[in-house]
């Protein structure tokens, strides 16, 4: 019977102070398809669990250096051997209730003398276990991936940035650093996907997508806002670093092309720009910012296109009072 499943080679750490259990169970456990590392000190179980990374961990819990409960302790202390399942290998007379309760973390405990047949099936089980939750895991990471970003461009997506837009602002407001933000949206992208076709203006997005990726600094935080609309933020940048980064974008994707069997399509884009000065505004709404940079998106647009707008946030209008709200109310009170 093999311990091995789907082609992979589940590793197992055996730690025990008795000589004669380690080669024993590194003769088992290797005849039936695993990678065994062992070792008689329970000081070198952590070390070997980090490096070796190991799917199982089988514990004798009476060890004269560093006992059982100890390593476990140990192992579960750690991020990078917590999730390792634990199997403790214990004489019955020395078994200790938290080890028989598992309170420890152990996945499961068998008695010494163990009977092999037993202890084979105990560790096949705990496997079974370990990769489920490494699936899982996996499925979660991709999940998460798949909600935070934009599979066309592979940027962040609109929910992640707006997500952490808040922080960089609180950040801002703490350091007293200025920040700014670009948002941009492409020209006449539906003549574009018109003409095309809209395998062509996805292509344009990729592209873009690309320029960004490739430019962005690690502080900043780029996104696909919607459908060809991105933003660009920019912390620590000043209203002229901005307009200077806008200028460098608005070119660099004029230049751009994106060629299909019948044409080379190139696009323009126009591009708002604001930028927070913490000691000139204090407190301000976290939406305000980009709440100026679409106005200034809009007025780029109507200033006719292919060009960026700068509109500081000391324009911030008063918020329009809540008109409108008595006639929406009906005989039955508001809706
Ligand atoms: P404007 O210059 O005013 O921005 O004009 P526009 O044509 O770009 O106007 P609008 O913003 O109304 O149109 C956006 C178009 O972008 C409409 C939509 O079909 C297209 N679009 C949105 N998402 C995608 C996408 O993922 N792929 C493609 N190919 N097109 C998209
Ligand atoms: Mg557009
Ligand atoms: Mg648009």
């Amino acid at each position: 019977m093999s311990l091995s499943k789907d082609g992979q080679t589940p590793r197992i750490l055996v730690v025990d102070d008795e000589p004669s259990i380690l080669s024993m169970l590194r003769l088992r456990l290797e005849s039936m398809g695993a990678a065994v590392v062992t070792t008689p000190r329970g000081g070198e179980a952590l070390p070997l669990a980090r490096t070796h990374a190991p799917d199982l961990v089988l514990l004798d819990v009476m060890m004269p250096d560093v006992d059982g409960v100890t390593v476990i302790e140990q192992l579960k202390a750690d991020p990078a051997t917590r999730e390792i399942p634990v199997i403790f290998m214990t004489a019955r007379d020395e078994i200790d209730s938290r080890i028989q309760g598992l309170e420890l973390g152990g996945h499961d405990y068998v008695t010494k003398p163990f009977n092999t047949a037993e202890l084979l099936a105990r560790v096949r089980a705990a496997l079974r276990v370990k990769a489920l939750q490494d699936e899982l895991r996996e499925k979660n990471r991709l999940l998460e991936q798949l909600a935070n970003s934009d599979p066309l461009t592979a940027l962040p997506n609109r929910r992640t940035f707006d997500e952490q837009v808040f922080l960089e602002m609180e950040r801002s407001r703490r350091s007293g650093q200025p920040l700014s933000v670009l948002l941009f949206d492409i020209d006449d992208f539906k003549q574009i996907n018109a003409r095309y076709g809209h395998q062509s203006g996805d292509e344009v997005l990729r592209r873009i997508g690309r320029v960004l990726a490739g430019r962005r600094r690690a502080v900043d935080l780029v996104a696909r806002y919607g459908g060809e609309e991105f933003v660009w933020l920019l912390p620590g940048a000043s209203a002229e670093n901005a307009m200077e980064l806008a200028e460098w974008l608005r070119r660099t994707v004029a230049e751009e092309t994106v060629h299909t069997s019948e044409a080379t399509i190139r696009v323009s884009i126009s591009i708002g720009v604001s930028t927070y000065v913490p000691a000139e505004h204090g407190e301000v709404p976290t939406s305000a910012l980009l709440e100026q940079a679409d106005r200034a998106l809009r007025e780029a647009k109507a200033q006719g296109k292919a060009r960026a707008v700068f509109r500081p946030l000391t324009l911030l209008e008063e918020a329009p009072p809540e008109e409108g709200f008595e006639e929406l109310a009906g005989p039955y009170g508001p809706m």
